[in-house]
């Protein structure tokens, strides 16, 4: 099992299926960057179900236990229920999908068949007015909440519910989320605003640091910090005191884990990203059409992950501030 150079293995893969969205989030596809004229991947430039999964095949044989898909919106790539049921059959892995929860209501189901094992519904506000604000579209709250509530029906609980907390913007979300989701079993997770690609307008003083987003919690549950579930996992766990249930926080600006990240990113068109804020990716979609053997594909990742020494969160700066950076929708998060 290969090691980088900071001792990091490879357990995670982010698998991006698409790179289209019917959200414009304002900080993940700023809609005056992704507007009609953007220039999303044609067909032909994105891998196939089955070449995802022979990838997949190979980085499970280098240690990968984990797989998300994402996106773009992943629930847009059609029949995925058909990858999923791909990627279902690799013996030992846990399958996890990440997801606006839109198309939810319709697909839950049949991911559920499929083998999907958990799902993560990104929400950042209940209120239809902000969740426009944030995501950039006039797709009501209430669709997300039936999608929550499908997957609740499919067998799919506990569910994560992930929201970005922007400065100015959806604070008001972070007890409000709480609120709707204390005894529920679903853990809601506050991630700070990231500076993820380079067209997200991201400045420090819109991030909400997890201080200030556990103060403002804790004034309404008492929370007690727990052990993290597994290693190299991202968010800070924490329990509500009355017992009902927890919450995360993802602090990767003001608290970076790099030293624990394991995940290796998959980006739609076959380049392997090793870190969320590279600037460039490798090609293996090329030696995947061009004939290349399971082995030798396997040799070059093995290369690839023990050159990595990324660690950017730890190093972000103003000397960071304008470096090229791949856009959250190519890797999905
Ligand atoms: N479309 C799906 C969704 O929204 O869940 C999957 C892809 S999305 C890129 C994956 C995750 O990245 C979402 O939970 C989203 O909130 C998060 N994300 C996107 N841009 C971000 C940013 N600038 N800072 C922090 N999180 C971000
Ligand atoms: Fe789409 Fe997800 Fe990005 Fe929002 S965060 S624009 S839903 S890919
Ligand atoms: Fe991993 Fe890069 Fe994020 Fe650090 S900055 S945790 S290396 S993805």
């Amino acid at each position: 099992m290969p090691r980088d150079r900071l001792g990091r293995s490879l357990r995670d893969l982010r698998i991006s299926v698409t790179d289209r969205c019917s959200f414009r989030c304002t900080y993940c596809m700023p809609r005056d960057i992704f507007g009609s004229e953007y220039p999303f991947l044609k067909r032909e430039e994105i891998l196939t179900f089955e070449e995802i999964r022979r990838l997949a095949g190979i980085f499970a044989d280098l240690g990968a236990r984990k797989f998300r898909i994402t996106g773009g919106e992943p629930l847009l790539r059609k029949d995925l229920d058909r990858l999923v049921s791909m990627l279902a059959e690799i013996e030992g892995k846990e399958l996890a999908l990440t997801t606006n929860g839109v198309l939810l209501a319709d697909q839950a189901e049949a991911l559920a068949a499929a083998g999907l094992d958990r799902v993560t519904v990104s929400l950042d506000s209940l209120d239809d007015e902000v969740h426009r604000r944030m995501s950039d579209t006039s797709i009501p709250v209430a669709s997300v909440l039936a999608g929550i509530k499908a997957a609740e029906r499919a067998g799919l609980s506990p569910l994560k519910i992930n929201a970005v907390i922007r400065r100015g913007v959806n604070e008001d979300a972070i007890v409000e989320l709480a609120r709707r989701f204390h005894g529920s079993g679903h853990i809601v997770r506050f991630i700070e605003f990231m500076d993820v690609g380079t067209t997200n307008g991201w400045s420090l003083a819109e991030v909400v640091p997890a201080e200030e987003m556990l103060a403002r919690l804790a004034e309404v549950y008492p929370l007690e910090p727990l052990l993290a579930s597994y290693p190299g996992e991202v968010a800070r766990r924490y329990r509500f005191s009355d017992g009902s249930g927890e919450v995360g926080i993802i602090a990767s600006v003001t608290r970076p884990f790099c030293g624990d990240c394991t995940r290796a990113r998959l980006a739609t068109d076959g380049r392997l990203f090793t870190c969320l804020f590279a600037s460039t990716g490798f090609d293996l979609r090329g030696p995947l059409r061009e004939g290349a053997s399971d082995e030798e594909i396997r040799r070059l990742l093995a290369v690839r992950w023990t050159a990595r020494a990324d660690r950017y969160s730890e190093e972000r700066s103003a000397a960071t501030a304008g470096t090229e950076r791949i856009e959250m929708s190519y890797i999905g998060g």
